[in-house]
């Protein structure tokens, strides 16, 4: 156990119904009753864990600062392994700042970010992968991301690690056993065997990396343009995506001359969704700027929305624009399909066609499907095990080179010493990743990231 009591408030600054301020340590239960007093008289440090007293807080003075109910937790039966005692007062900023400035002033240290997760980590009760997706699931954006970040909280990149690890002290114990009894006919010990293990440590190794990118996608979103000349519809798809105005729909051509952004939740797909100004060609200025800005959009997207106008011609600006996303990710709109249709589909292409009116809101449930349909295709399920931060990627990585490593070095006849070596590489590195070893710079600089309180 750490030697200093900590103390901060653990909910969000502004006017809520309730504010918690939580310490942690040795001394909690001490601390609180300098400043906590049950109206039942009964004292905190009577109480046992998951035990509460409703009572009031008080300043030096002896002056009520607020009711208060107190929550008690006995170590190690707490988040952080340590007596903790929270106490749950009204929700506002100036009450919580004074509660807590009264509980440093009785004996508690205020905590710095990440501390009591940290705390947590050190003495046991999460491992690293775990104590990451307490951050991740503070700030998920949306449901799917929530879920990615309760899988590893409840230990799935730990058990998949667990199972590679297991594996690679399996070989790294047989090449030992093997190194020392070479003559001895002992089942399991053949090079043949070592090779399966490698190959399945490498299978596994780079299924965990492939989920990487999957949930940067659902956590951060699929950055996502609108994109046709000008007049088609992307501001009011844009509007109708987004559930409210945010580009301005005229029948002007050109009238949204920068690119308009914003995040939106289409089912289970989170989009950071841009409107850009209509691709054309212009003398205007500013609108060349605009025109320009969606070019390099284009270039940036990890999906297209290619609109175009279902009651007029194909163009030479649409044919050029067919050009331009011949190879990226898309979904063609057929835009204005109340007004008599004109435009031959055929001349489209390959693209998946989705036909809408967003004046009139057609066409918005196959749109929403198509969205999720074409992200999924490449996306795993949240349900699968994710890796959520570049750390852990960066982990999974060099234990995957390691582990080719280990396997070139066992084709090419290589001493077993040369074998081992390798594979003790892949083990620390998947032992950095669920933190049973790793060194305190990188334990300071994964807390450091979390906020105050947690
Ligand atoms: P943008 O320049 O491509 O962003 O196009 P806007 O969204 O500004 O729309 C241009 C014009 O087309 C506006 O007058 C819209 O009301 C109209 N418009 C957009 N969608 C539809 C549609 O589905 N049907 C019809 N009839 N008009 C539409």
């Amino acid at each position: 156990m750490s030697e200093r009591t900590i103390a901060a408030i653990a909910t969000p600054l502004g006017e809520g119904g309730i504010g918690v301020i939580r310490i942690s340590g040795d001394d909690a239960i001490t601390v609180a009753e300098k400043c906590f007093a049950a109206f039942s008289g009964e004292m905190l440090s009577s109480l046992g864990g998951y035990q509460a007293s409703y009572g009031r807080v008080f300043d030096k003075n002896g002056e009520t600062l607020d009711d208060a109910v107190a929550l008690v937790f006995r170590a190690p039966k707490s988040y952080t392994g340590e007596n903790v005692v929270e106490i749950s007062v009204h929700g506002g900023t100036v009450i919580t700042r004074q509660v807590l400035r009264r509980v440093l002033e009785c004996g508690a240290a205020l905590a710095t970010g990440g501390e009591f997760t940290k705390r947590a980590f050190l003495n046991g009760k999460l491992d690293l992968t775990k104590a990451e997706s307490v951050m991740g699931l503070i700030s998920a954006r949306n449901d799917a991301a929530a879920k990615i970040s309760r899988g590893a909280r409840e230990g799935r990149i730990s058990r998949d690690t667990e199972d590679i690890l297991n594996k690679l002290l399996e070989t790294a114990a047989s090449l030992a056993a093997f190194a020392d009894y070479p003559d001895e006919d002992i089942p399991n010990l053949s090079e043949e065997n070592f090779s399966r293990l490698l190959d399945e440590c490498h299978v596994k190794c780079e299924k965990l990396i492939s989920t990487y990118d999957t949930g940067r996608a659902i956590r951060e979103g699929i950055n996502c343009a609108i994109v046709g000349k000008p007049n088609v519809g992307k501001s009011t798809i844009m509007n109708l995506l987004c559930g409210s105005d945010r580009s301005i729909v005229t029948d002007i051509a050109g009238t949204t001359r920068d690119v308009v952004e914003n995040v939106v939740n289409v089912g289970d797909i989170m989009l950071n969704l841009a409107d850009t100004a209509g691709i054309h060609t212009t003398d205007d200025t500013v609108e060349k700027f605009g025109v320009d800005k969606a070019i390099q959009k284009i270039k940036n997207a990890e999906l297209l929305l290619a609109v175009f106008d279902s009651s007029a011609p194909l163009d030479s600006d649409d044919k050029q624009l067919l050009d331009s996303i011949q190879d990226k990710k898309c979904i063609v709109i057929l835009n204005k399909t109340d007004l008599a249709p004109v435009l031959n589909k055929q001349d489209l292409g390959k693209f998946e066609i989705i036909e809408i009116s967003a004046r009139q809101g057609d066409g918005y449930n196959e749109l929403c499907a198509a969205i999720n349909r074409v992200c999924k295709t490449e996306m795993l399920s949240p349900d699968d095990t994710v890796l959520i931060n570049e750390r852990q990627r960066d982990c999974v990585c060099r234990a995957l080179q390691a582990v080719s490593a280990a396997r070139d070095a066992l084709c090419c006849g290589m001493t077993l010493d040369a074998v081992g070596v390798c594979v003790d590489d892949a083990i620390a590195a998947l032992l950095e990743l669920t933190g049973k070893r790793v060194t305190n710079e990188v334990c300071d600089e994964i807390f450091k990231r979390f906020c105050v309180g947690k």
